[in-house]
């Protein structure tokens, strides 16, 4: 029997990676039920494209390149925005129904965006229509096969190529699977810090794995903060933090503090639609400062319940009625730019594992995403990389003499793992400080339990890469950092 490429992940990077190998069997491995586990299903904004006549791929580049601190890659960035409208095309075959206006498909304004680019489906529901679609697809195909509730918590290697997986099923058994490449696309980081929107499973595991397994992280300390979740304490709101988007925003709602008085007039040009990060920090020091801070969305009035539906849902659920009540937010994690080094196919610096989707850092979003364009990488990356996977040459024979061996480690459980996400949340959170987080990373090593376990890994390497860059860029905010001399001046 032919082994199968293994894909770690079925958010829309993993689900796209599956449907465009054509020439191999594929095992698609979730740690949940297909179509529910990850951040995909949760994004609500949309998913952005160039569309209008007075828009363009280079004016999404611009503003993709803007919002990342021009740190990003231009290739990648220009192989995001030249192949966005191809890709809606191939989302809307593979069955994702956008929301269309009497003129084509209908389009929202979103923070740090020049023009209205963002597609949207099921209103604000646009996540769980794509990655149903998706999964719909993947289920039909007859060359993939789905194995659900199934947990990585190794990888194989033989010598220095990763070779297969080792699985935890949900009947407790553990199965070792070997594949001729593994891809992983296991979402980000978020469930690693106490305030988050990202669901649990998405924690990590993959950049654990890859770390573990040699592959070089880069650019790890680039964490985006997003500005409005509702806050936690509110009824029964816990880790995952339900998100208000900036759609809403959008849609002409604004913040303000317990005075009333509206926080981001002053504070940049795009005022309540300026960049996430500037937005989040604006959000951090309100609370700081002892003030608490809330979003006023009531001009959205009778709108609410049909423009966006989960959202309203959601407020609802909590004893909230936006179109009357202001709505309780705080900043929270939200999205990794970092990851596994990777190139616009995937590739890994290690034989045999590529990485897709937010795990991966291929500089797309350089310090900072462009909202809207993370769900249109997994996409466009996942289709790449499932399109070079059948061109790839299979591994020699003297690979499989090499004794196999698993890298990996155990996650933390219980009261050291909410320990663990507070420090993260104070050390790594939207302002950073080099004395804390050298604090925090000594604690951290000297623990033995903490420092080789999975999440302990991550965090330190986190750590590392925020304490080595010393200045304020994108999202990664310094507090202590040295003004630049121009910034001084000003
Ligand atoms: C609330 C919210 C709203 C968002 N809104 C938007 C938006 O409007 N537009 C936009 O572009 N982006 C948005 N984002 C970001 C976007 O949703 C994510 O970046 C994107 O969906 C990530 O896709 P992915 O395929 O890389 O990972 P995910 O969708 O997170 O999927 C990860 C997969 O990996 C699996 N997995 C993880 N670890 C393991 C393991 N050890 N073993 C087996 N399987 C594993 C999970 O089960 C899951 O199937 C939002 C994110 C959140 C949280």
């Amino acid at each position: 029997m032919v082994p199968p490429v293994i894909i770690v992940g079925a958010g829309i990077a993993g689900l796209s990676t599956a449907l465009s190998i054509r020439r191999q069997p594929v095992l698609l491995l979730t740690r949940g039920q297909l179509s529910r586990s990850g951040a995909t299903r949760w994004a609500q904004g949309g998913i952005a494209a160039s569309w209008l006549p007075e828009d363009s791929p280079e004016h999404h580049a611009r503003d993709t390149f803007s919002a990342g601190a021009g740190v990003n890659d231009p290739v990648a960035v220009d192989v995001l925005t030249s192949q966005a409208r191809e890709t809606i095309d191939w989302l809307e075959a593979q069955g994702v129904a956008f929301d269309r206006g009497p003129e084509g498909p209908a389009l929202c304004l979103e923070g740090g965006h020049s023009h209205r680019r963002i597609l949207h489906a099921g209103g604000d529901s646009s996540g769980r229509y794509i990655v149903d679609a998706l999964s719909d697809r993947v289920a039909d195909r007859p060359g993939i096969t789905c194995l659900e509730h199934a947990h990585v918590d190794r990888l194989l290697m033989r010598g220095h190529r990763v070779c297969g997986v080792r699985v935890r099923t949900q009947d407790g058994r553990i199965r070792c699977i070997e594949g001729t490449e593994v891809v992983l696309a296991t979402g980000g980081i978020g469930g690693l810090f106490q305030w988050t929107s990202n669901p649990p499973e998405c924690d990590g595991a993959g950049l654990a794995l890859g770390i573990e397994a040699g592959a070089e992280p880069r650019d790890l300390e680039f964490v985006q903060f997003h500005p409005t979740v509702l806050k936690p304490g509110h009824r029964d709101v816990q880790h995952r933090l339900p998100l208000i988007s900036e759609a809403v925003r959008g849609a002409g709602a604004f913040l303000v503090d317990d005075t009333g008085r509206r926080i981001m007039v002053g504070e940049h040009p795009l005022g309540d639609l300026a960049p996430r990060d500037i937005v989040a920090r604006r959000v951090w020091r309100s609370y700081r400062d002892g003030n608490s801070v809330f979003l006023d969305a009531r001009r959205i009035d009778s709108e609410w319940p049909q423009r966006f539906p989960t959202i309203f849902a959601i407020c609802m659920e909590h004893g909230l009625d936006p179109r009357r009540d202001l709505i309780p937010v705080v900043p929270a994690a939200h999205f990794h730019m970092g990851g596994l080094k990777a190139d616009l196919e995937g590739r890994t610096s290690v034989a045999g594992l590529r990485a897709v989707g937010e795990v991966a850092c291929n500089r797309v979003h350089g310090a900072n995403r462009l909202a809207s364009n993370s769900l249109l990488e997994g996409a466009i990356f996942g289709r790449r990389l499932g399109l070079s996977l059948d061109d790839a040459v299979p591994v020699g024979a003297d690979h499989d003499e090499q004794p196999l061996r698993q890298v990996g480690s155990d996650a933390l459980a219980g009261a050291a793992l909410s320990t663990l996400r507070s420090g993260i949340w104070s050390t790594l959170g939207p302002e950073r400080e080099h004395d804390a987080m050298h604090a925090f990373a000594g604690r951290i090593s000297a623990d033995p339990i903490l420092a080789r376990s999975r999440e302990g890994i991550v965090a330190l390497a986190i750590l590392r890469s925020a304490m080595a860059r010393q200045e304020s860029v994108g999202a990664h905010y310094r507090r202590d950092a040295v003004p630049a001399i121009a910034d001084a001046q000003a």
